[in-house]
């Protein structure tokens, strides 16, 4: 997916200006890029729509950076449709907490469940796995195995009713001081009456403070009516998506929060213990879009573009196409600088050179004041400048003529002067280039 995103937009950074069919172009591919990535066609269509209509407002169109607005629309939806805020896990104020996981089987339940506690040991919890699955002959002994690993008590109860188990749990967490329960339940290879069934029934026993879907990220298409169907069914509060260190095509994380508006609190990525991340939705929409390349290629033609700009406009002012508006922005230029005065002296050798000839900044103001009381043409074609036009132009700055003329002889000066620069740099370049 994320390759796909970034072939998209490079397409479109390539153009400078964006028209309504390079959105509507642009838009095609995306949608193409998501479903093939398994994210839930409706929520596509939505996403397409919200994303257009925000993309092909004029002041999008018409900015310097057509490009990177989209690009920036994109993920800012990406974001949204993952859940604008981090869900953090949040564990209520009631001892022992419980936390029960509920989803299909082998989706990722019991390795999550050790996760979990290993996370909350981290931060001084001490939790208690309990075994509800009580149809997979392994599943005990598989949390029981996690469970010594991170060093996390088990309870297994008689490994025949769920139902019981799961309250005979809450009672050792209260007798063994355990503050926090998770409850691994059982899953069954599809949506079935009877594992829902089971999970209200566990549910209503012991009243979780909160119920975690566990998701494989590799469902695919289906994912939607597997959530939709617990949410119904169960209900729960956030999901954990496993197994996102598979191939997985990510679609099911863009699709949970759309379709149920229930936060993905975790992403697991691994078999081991601590491979459980918190999810940030940011993080996530950056990840899907290559962002970390994307930003730094958008970065990098920023600057390409900038410096193409300047170079064009130096290149004119260095051809003695110098106008007086060109003067002016020297001018600002230098005193953005810090003054000539202090430009020159902070040369080698500048105190000397500057001698008497001590730049007046007064000057600089004033010449400003000069070419501000020109027309348009005159700034761009100073040969224009007549004798009635330099009368005109002294009487509007409350000048001199002779101060005008000063203003225009300074300008010739400094054209024939970057005439000269030039043709130097072009015979050293010439030089270079025959060597
Ligand atoms: P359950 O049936 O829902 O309890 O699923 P399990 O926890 O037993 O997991 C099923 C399989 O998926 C096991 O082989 C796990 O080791 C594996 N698994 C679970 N989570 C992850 C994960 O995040 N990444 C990978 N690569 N494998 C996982
Ligand atoms: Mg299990």
């Amino acid at each position: 997916l994320s390759e796909r995103l970034q072939g998209i937009f490079s397409g479109l950074r390539s153009k400078g200006r964006l028209t309504e069919d390079d959105i509507n172009d642009a838009m095609r591919e995306i949608r193409l890029a998501l479903l093939e990535a398994d994210v839930n066609f409706k929520v596509v269509k939505a996403f397409v729509k919200r994303t257009k209509e925000r993309c092909l407002t004029a002041d999008v169109l018409d900015s310097l950076t057509p490009a990177q607005n989209v690009i920036k629309i994109v993920l800012d939806e990406l974001t949204e449709l993952l859940g604008r805020t981090d869900s953090k896990l949040v564990l209520g104020s009631r001892i022992p907490n419980v936390i029960m996981l509920v989803g299909l089987q082998g989706s990722g339940k019991t390795t999550a469940a050790a996760k979990l506690a290993y996370r909350l040991m981290q931060e001084s919890h001490a939790p208690l796995l309990v075994a509800c699955d009580v149809y997979r002959p392994a599943a005990a002994d598989q949390l029981q195995t996690l469970g010594d690993e991170i060093g996390a008590r088990v309870y297994r109860g008689d490994g025949r009713d769920p139902v019981a188990i799961a309250r005979e749990g809450v009672q050792d967490a209260i007798d063994s001081l355990r503050d926090v329960v998770i409850i691994d339940t059982a899953g069954r290879l599809h949506v079935d009456d009877d594992m829902m069934a089971e999970a209200r029934a566990i549910r209503d026993a012991v009243r979780p403070d909160q119920i975690l879907m566990v998701v494989d990220a590799m469902t695919g298409q289906d994912v939607v009516n597997v959530v939709e169907a617990f949410a119904a069914e169960v209900d729960f509060d956030g999901v954990i998506m496993s197994k996102m260190d598979g191939d997985a095509r990510g679609g099911g994380a863009l699709s949970i929060r759309e379709v149920t508006g229930k936060p993905i609190k975790f992403i697991s990525s691994g078999e081991k213990p601590d491979s459980l991340e918190e999810f940030h939705p940011d993080r996530m929409a950056k990840r899907i879009l290559g962002m970390g390349d994307v930003v730094s290629l958008i970065e990098s033609a920023v600057r390409v573009q900038q410096a193409e700009e300047e170079a064009v406009e130096a290149e004119r002012m260095a051809k003695g196409n110098l106008t007086l508006d060109d003067f002016v922005t020297m001018n600002r230029q230098i005193r953005k600088m810090g003054g000539v005065s202090k430009l020159v002296s902070a040369l080698p050798g500048g105190d000397k050179a500057l001698g008497s000839g001590q730049v007046d900044e007064g000057a600089l103001d004033a010449m400003e004041v000069i070419i501000n009381s020109m027309t348009k043409e005159e700034r761009a074609r100073p040969e224009v400048l007549n004798g009635s036009r330099r009368a005109r132009i002294a009487a509007g700055a409350g000048v001199t003529v002779t101060e005008v003329n000063q203003l225009i002889k300074k300008f010739n000066e400094t054209k024939k002067m970057m005439r000269k620069m030039t043709a130097g740099i072009e015979q050293q370049a010439g030089k270079k280039g025959k060597r």
